[in-house]
């Protein structure tokens, strides 16, 4: 029976970092990925920072850029706004989540991960001293059934929002989920700008985006938040604004491919701490058990942006973490280390989740007519030129943090108050 220190379930950005961190620190590292290929099939719109590709470590970025973004557009009802991003430091970038992958697998391979595709884990469970994964798996060695067993003394759980792992282990961390769906099309592009769509009609409880990625190809897509949409299926709002927006219906010219549908946890609870300080509650990554343990990352740990959705950075940072916390544990024999995982990756980011949360909240209760109100805020000279300095993809709070001490937006928040206490 094959025996590694860690078993990294799911060869995703969290996955794939975790293992490298791992297999860097010197623990024996497996990558299991169910999936014939690592990368496939992609569910992402795949706009990242400047700082999510440093953090990737990737060194030849040209392989998985599409096109690098100039700035923003937000669209609300009335309002258009424009954000040039003031340096190309604050540049965000449209990739290839596909080749992206695969970059970072190879890199965990170099650091001496394995990794075995077509492998789906269906059980962790704990036996005696160790854990024994059991995995459906296309290689040599199975039995009888196609299965086959390996133990590990850490598994990560990096196998996605749906996180088998998680819930082998019983560590809860999302209750609620936004429902995606993207195209790419041909569409009109004046210039690479990122362009969002908000408001109740378009994408409920979220937005619509369309992202250049080529000459007059763009990907298009939105995500709602069920609790607060007629429907709970996305793909009749995109149909709508593909056919019937005023912008997107005008400039989208028809044609589409790559159809992907996926969902976005939305993490459980935030609440204030001591001293009035936001931070997570009820999160657990983390679970000991008599000399083995298991940890959560990624999407897996809902380590994503509730503001914009995103994962990809906050999952190769926690990974990093993770990865290297598990290898401490194994080598030094002592499985309380992992503790630390948890405290370091909500102290890097648990704040900026938490923050977001309510601000998430919030715009899922407001009205149209609300969202212009922001928007109007937004334009302002003083506010535009601190979204334009400040405005940060990565750690959004700060520019919202200013936005709501705006008087315009205080008034906004106190006709609010009951709806959003109450929201569910
Ligand atoms: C439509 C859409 C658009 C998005 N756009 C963006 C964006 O623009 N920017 C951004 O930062 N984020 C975006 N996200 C979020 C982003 O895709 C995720 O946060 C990110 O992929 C999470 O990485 P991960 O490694 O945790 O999980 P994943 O990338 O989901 O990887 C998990 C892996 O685990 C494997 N797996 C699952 N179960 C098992 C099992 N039992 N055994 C073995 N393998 C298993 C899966 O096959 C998969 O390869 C978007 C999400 C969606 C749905």
């Amino acid at each position: 029976m094959e025996e590694y220190d860690v078993v990294v379930v799911g060869g995703g950005p969290a996955g794939c970092m975790a293992a490298k961190y791992a297999a860097k620190e010197g623990a024996s590292t497996l990558i299991l990925e169910e999936d014939a290929e690592i990368g496939e099939p992609v569910q992402c719109a795949g706009l990242i920072s400047k700082r999510a590709i440093e953090e990737s470590e990737i060194k030849n970025s040209k392989s998985f850029i599409s096109c690098e973004l100039k700035g923003a557009i937000l669209h609300s009802r009335s309002y258009e706004l424009r954000i040039e991003s003031p340096s190309p430091d604050k540049r965000a970038f449209a990739i290839r989540r596909s080749v992206f992958d695969k970059e970072l697998a190879k890199e965990a391979q170099k650091e001496g991960a394995d990794i075995i595709l077509r492998s789906k884990v269906e059980s962790v469970k704990k036996r005696g001293k160790e854990t024994k994964l059991t995995i459906m798996a296309a290689t040599a060695n199975t039995n009888a059934n196609g299965e086959k067993e390996i133990v590990a003394t850490v598994v990560i759980g990096a196998d996605g929002v749906k996180s088998g792992v998680a819930k082998m282990a019983g560590l809860k961390v999302a209750k609620n989920f936004l429902n995606c769906v993207q195209i790419e099309g041909e569409y009109e592009i004046d210039e690479a700008f990122v362009e969002i769509f908000v408001g109740k009609t378009i994408a409920p409880g979220f937005f619509a985006w369309v992202i250049p990625i080529a000459e007059n190809i763009a990907r298009i897509g939105l995500c709602i938040d069920k609790r607060f949409s007629s429907l709970s299926n996305p793909v009749p709002f995109l149909k709508r604004i593909l056919s019937e927006h005023p912008v997107i219906a005008k400039r989208y010219k028809g044609s589409t491919s790559n159809f992907n549908a996926g969902r976005i946890p939305i993490p459980v609870g935030a609440g204030v701490g001591l001293r009035g300080k936001m931070r997570m509650q009820k999160q657990k990554t983390v679970k000991i058990d008599d000399g083995v343990g298991v940890l959560l990352v990624g999407d897996a740990a809902a380590q994503v942006k509730p503001i914009t959705g995103g994962g990809v950075y906050y999952g190769m940072k926690c990974g990093k973490i993770a990865g290297e916390i598990a290898a401490e544990a194994c080598l030094e024999g002592d499985m309380e280390v992992l503790k630390e995982y948890e405290k370091r990756w909500l102290k890097e980011i648990g704040k900026e989740i938490a923050f977001g949360l309510k601000i998430h909240r919030l715009r899922c209760i407001i009205s149209d007519e609300d969202l212009d109100t922001i928007c109007h805020v937004l334009s302002q000279g003083d506010m535009m030129q601190l979204i334009t300095n400040r405005g940060d993809m990565d750690y959004p709070s700060f520019v919202f943090r200013e936005l709501l001490k705006n008087p315009s937006i205080i008034k906004l928040m106190a006709k609010n108050i009951i709806r959003y206490l109450y929201a569910k």
